[in-house]
Order: C-alpha cells, then structure tokens, then sequence
C-alpha cells in the first residue's frame, strides 16, 4: 500500500482536520467552492435540481443524504424519517432516481437488527421500480453489511435493494455470490477504504484484476449491476467485452465522460449525495482525484 494513500484516505476521515477547515476565517467558504464540484447542495431541493439536469443529459441518478457512524437510537430513527419521506418524494423526481444510504448512517454499529428493519421501512416506502443502494463501508462493517441486506432481501424486497460490492477485499467474491443467489442489483467498485494486506488486496493492479474477474462473473450469471469507476481503461475493456453495461459515476468526477457514455448508448446512472455532512466525503474524492 502507498504512504501517500494511506497519509491522504487518514486526513480525509479526520474530524480534526474538519474542525480545523470550518472553523478558520473563511475555511468554510472556500472549502464549500472547491467540494460543490461533488455535492448537489445542501437540500433536498438542490439534489432534485441536480438529478433533473442529469435527466435532461440522459443520466440516471441515485440520491444519497450525506451521514454515516450514526451512534445514537435517536439520530438513527431521524435518519430513516428523512428517508422515508425522501422515498416517498422520489415519485416527484424523474422515474430512474434510486436513493444511496450507507448502513451506518442508519444505526448499523448500534442496532443491527433494527436497521435492518429502517431499510425495509425506506425500501416498502419507495415507488415501484425504484432501488434504495446501499454502500460498502470499511471491511469491519461488511459482515453486518451483508447480513442486513440480505435479510431484507429474503422479505421479498429484493427488486427494491442494491448492494456494492468492493473488487479490493479478499472476502468480495464469496459475498457476491450471496448478492447474486437474493436477487440484487450490484454496484461493483474498486473500494474506497484502505485496508491491512491480510484482508484486501493493494489499490492499482490487483485490485483492477479481481474488478475484471468479478465483473465476467456478474455478466455470465446474468446478474443485474453496474460498474461503477471512472477508470477509463478498465471500463472500456469490460464494455467492449460485455457489451452496453450500465456505468456508475460520482457527480463531478469525468463529467464529461458521462456525456460520452450517453452518446453511445451505454445507461449511465450518477450518485448525486446532498446535505450538511459534506466535508469528509469532499476530502475523499479530493484524494482519489490526486490518484489516493
Ligand atoms: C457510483 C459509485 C458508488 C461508489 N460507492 C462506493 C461504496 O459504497 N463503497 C466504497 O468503498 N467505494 C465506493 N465507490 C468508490 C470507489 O470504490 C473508488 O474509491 C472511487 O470510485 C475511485 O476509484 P475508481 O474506480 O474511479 O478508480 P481510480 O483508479 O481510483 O480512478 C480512475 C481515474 O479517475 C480519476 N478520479 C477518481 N476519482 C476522482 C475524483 N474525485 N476527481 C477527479 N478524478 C478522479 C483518477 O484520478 C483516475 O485517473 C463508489 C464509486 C462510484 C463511482
């Protein structure tokens, strides 16, 4: 693993860090100019902008409230409200908007089984046809993770959940098979969390290897999934290879890409995250786009 991978994923998990940005003379406002590239806004209202301007580009979208590591009942109940009444807007929003939520916004590390039962709450409220994704978190998390998927999964919601599965962790290829028998759709990803050697593999090369190999296998099951990364090659190599897959992508990273994407009749569907929570996913995409 890089140093500098590991040095820049630490400074932008940093509540230090945070504290200090947003509390400097004008830290605020200049860190917010850099990070609206990323982030639809801080409302509701901002993010239905966003997922209408991608409708009108041919884009797809998923829509994430900003939050995760919630570590108190109260939050975590507030968090599905929100949802709830985020899933029911979403019959507002053009017809291919999904929701986003990472477990631990929901109350995982606190109350597995009850989060389990908040996503089946969101996902029963959601409009037919529409999908809640739920995200891959650190390696700690993805046994609970997974568990809480697909149990609510085997109560039928299956149509109505996705999961993401990260190319980079040793344990992925046995997770994915469960995904693949409950049914759900997969957003495969590189991973964005840096992990001991013991359970994932290094960023660059391998991890891009297993991403091909995970992906053929998605394909030749007939799963549905999406890939979702804005390495060039890699995808260019897997649309060649399997044809017109759905592609994934963060807002404001390679907009132009998603254009091109379009235009050649490969559906695209772009993660458009909104609300006041927005720095630490900020400093993530800052170093990713540093090549982190
Ligand atoms: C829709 C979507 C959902 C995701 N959900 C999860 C999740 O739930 N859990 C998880 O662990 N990971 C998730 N990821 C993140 C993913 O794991 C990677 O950390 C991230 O996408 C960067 O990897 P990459 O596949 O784009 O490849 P990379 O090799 O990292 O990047 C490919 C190219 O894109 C450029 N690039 C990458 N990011 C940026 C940026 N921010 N700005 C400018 N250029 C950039 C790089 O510089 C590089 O040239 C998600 C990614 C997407 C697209």
């Amino acid at each position: 693993m890089s140093i500098d991978r590991t040095i820049l994923f630490r400074l932008a998990t940093s509540v230090r860090l945070e504290r200090a940005v947003r509390t400097a003379p004008r830290g605020e406002g200049l860190a917010w100019r850099a990070a609206s590239r990323y982030v639809a806004g801080r409302t509701h209202e901002d993010a239905r902008r966003v997922v209408g301007d991608l409708y009108t580009r041919g884009a797809a979208s998923s829509v994430d409230q900003f939050g995760e590591l919630v570590r108190n009942m109260e939050t975590a109940e507030q968090v599905g409200e929100d949802y709830r009444r985020l899933a029911t807007s979403l019959a507002t929003f053009p017809d291919d908007a999904w929701l986003s939520i990472d477990l631990s916004h929901l109350g995982l590390d606190i109350d597995p089984p009850g989060c389990a039962d908040q996503l089946a709450a969101i996902a029963q409220t959601l409009p037919t046809g529409r999908r809640i994704q739920v995200g891959a978190e650190d390696h700690a998390r993805a046994g609970a993770v997974l568990r809480c998927v697909l149990d609510v999964a085997e109560r039928g919601m299956a149509d109505r959940l996705g999961a993401t599965a990260q190319a980079n962790l040793h344990r992925t290829p046995e997770d994915m098979e469960q995904l693949i028998a409950a049914g759900l759709h997969i957003r495969l990803v590189k991973g964005a969390y840096v992990e001991p050697s013991h359970l994932a593999l290094t960023y660059g090369e391998p991890t891009d290897v297993a991403y091909l190999h995970l992906a053929h296998r998605l394909a030749e099951v007939g799963a549905s999934y999406a890939l979702a990364t804005h390495d060039g090659v890699l995808r260019e190599a897997l649309l060649a290879a399997l044809g017109p897959a759905p592609v994934e992508q963060l807002l404001g990273v390679r907009p132009d890409v998603v254009d091109d994407l379009i235009s050649r009749g490969v559906p695209v569907r772009v993660y458009v995250p909104f609300g006041n929570d927005w720095f630490r996913y900020w400093m993530r995409r800052l170093a990713e786009s540093r090549g982190a």
